[in-house]
């Protein structure tokens, strides 16, 4: 992220962003031009108590966090009295537990890439509650959200599971975590976004659904009042930092959601998609629920002015992770930024295909027991061939879940905009718009979750006047237009669907 070091101490305020990473947590200042005057960043640490299980510690997070907002404010010398709002960006899905007496954590925080509670998950669907589920919160039964998390910890921490039908524990993501605390325990709410993402919520009400609460057996005292993304919810109480000054929290937003705002994204067909380990695509449906066929889930973008937006979601489990694989398992590349030179090396994959199905294969595919595969090897093939094929994988799995997208609904791309590390690659980035038939903007010096946390947090107080004044903000970027033949592309396509196909069921016992 860049700093933008020629400003000067503007009296008249910044917005103060807390963004909590699944590794990191980072506190960011913004002043009115939407550039960041100040930034700390501290890694956070993740446990793994068993194969499979992810944990965080909840207090860790919280000093990490007050650590970095010092540090942040004071590399420019301001006091809280600079900052106009707080918004909050998050890692989603993940859960904690806490005693509302004491405010102590009964158990570490549950991350969202936990598979523990995956039997929780298949027993809600050999129970026939898929379609339910499905109807109500726009997810599918998965280890992933929130609520097979809360309902394994109160089965499993001693005592919690009487704690909570006595109404002494509270539940929330880590958004609901940090506003809980840094106001001293005074607001317990989450926005419509992080909502969405418990698979407890209905997203057509816009209410915790009894009928799923019962299901699993968790007591609807422990859950937050859900929010608009954009409000104030209550006021910064850390003495430390806050002193006498009274500086509102006005925005909390999933990080995922928080990119697609963050991006400029904010009308129906505008879709961003982040290239990062793996890849998350959304796309902003307004106010439709458009129910997917291709096993995409539909999520809450945001709540704004009274209104909700609605987004499809599909991710893809490995993208920048095969390019990680290339450097640290095959030793093809020394580093992520040589895959770009390499790769060109060679005007083409040779007929290569590389299908990076090493956990499985996502959305439109589902196939848990595929398994990453290298099919049309020659004599020829050389380690340019290779990496250009995994960076081609890349741009054919995110086709393979647009098009899902577009026929689930109904709806054209209108708008593609790209962040993350990958998409710091021009070769990926023009052979993903030529596989998509369309421009694909990349911002210039955009981090764009923490940046949408900002806008909301700036739009609940007046920093910032209204939509007109943020879709002034929005910065430079470099466009890459489709340039491929038709036939070149249809017949490149036709080719990762057949390799595709070889990566399906690998893993399967034969009998
Ligand atoms: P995350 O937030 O998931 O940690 P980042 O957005 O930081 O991910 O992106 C890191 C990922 O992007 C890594 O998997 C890395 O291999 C990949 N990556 C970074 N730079 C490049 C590049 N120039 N070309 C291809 N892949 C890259």
């Amino acid at each position: 992220m860049s700093v933008d070091k020629k400003h000067k101490l503007n009296p008249n305020k910044y917005v103060l962003v807390l963004d909590a990473g699944t590794t990191s947590v980072r506190a960011i200042l913004y002043n009115h031009d939407g550039k960041v005057c100040s930034m700390a960043q501290k890694e956070t640490m993740q446990f793994y108590p068993e194969p499979g299980w992810v944990e965080q510690d909840p207090e860790e997070l919280l000093s990490a966090l007050l650590g970095v907002i010092m540090e942040a404010l004071t590399r420019i010398k301001a006091t809280a009295d600079n900052i106009a709002s707080i918004g909050v960006a998050n890692q989603r899905e993940t859960t904690i537990v806490w005693d509302k007496n004491t405010g102590e954590p009964v158990y570490n925080a549950i991350v969202w890439q936990c598979r523990r509670t995956a039997d929780i998950a298949d027993d809600l669907i050999a129970r026939g509650l898929d379609d339910k589920i499905r109807s109500k919160t726009g997810l599918r039964p998965d280890a992933y959200f929130s609520a097979t998390k809360i309902k394994w910890i109160l089965d499993n921490v001693e005592g919690a599971r009487e704690k909570a039908e006595n109404g002494d524990l509270l539940f929330g993501t880590v958004d609901t975590w940090i506003v809980y605390n840094i106001t001293a325990g005074n607001v317990h709410i989450t926005d419509y976004s992080n909502a969405s993402r418990t698979m407890l919520f209905n997203i057509n009400t816009l209410k915790w659904d009894d009928d799923i609460l019962k299901e699993l057996d968790i007591p609807r005292s422990m859950l937050p009042e859900v929010k608009a993304s954009s409000e104030v919810y209550g006021y910064l109480e850390y003495d430390q930092i806050a002193g006498s000054s009274k500086v509102p929290i006005a925005s909390v937003i999933g990080d995922q959601q928080a990119s697609l705002f963050g991006q400029h994204c904010f009308d129906e067909g505008d879709a961003k998609i982040t290239y990062g380990t793996g890849c998350f695509i959304l796309m902003n449906t307004s106010e439709r629920i458009v129910s997917s066929d291709n096993g995409l889930v539909t999520t809450i973008a945001w709540g704004l002015d009274g209104k909700v937006t609605y987004s499809l979601e599909g991710s893809i489990f490995v993208a920048g992770a095969a390019i990680q694989w290339l450097r640290d398992s095959m030793h093809l590349i020394d580093d992520s930024f040589d895959s770009e030179y390499l790769a060109t090396k060679s005007p083409d994959s040779g007929g290569c295909y590389v299908v990076p199905a090493f956990t499985g294969l996502g959305a439109p595919h589902w196939d848990q027991y595929a398994r990453g595969t290298i099919v049309g090897i020659t004599r020829g093939t050389t380690k340019s061939h290779i990496i250009r094929a995994t960076l081609e994988s890349i741009a054919y799995q995110v086709l393979d879940v647009t098009r899902a997208m577009k026929e689930d609904s109904g709806l054209e791309f209108t708008h593609i905009r790209v962040d993350g590390g990958a998409s710091n690659n021009d070769f990926l980035m023009q052979f993903q718009s030529d596989m998509l038939e369309q421009v694909v903007a990349r911002p210039t010096n955009v981090e764009a979750t923490a940046m949408g946390a900002a806008y909301l947090a700036g739009l609940a107080v007046g920093f910032w006047k209204d939509m007109d004044e943020l879709r002034s903000l929005k910065g430079d970027a470099t466009k890459f237009s489709p340039a491929m033949e038709p036939d070149k592309r249809t017949k490149l396509y036709k080719g990762w669907n057949k390799a595709v196909k070889y990566a399906y069921g690998w893993a399967k016992d034969e009998e």
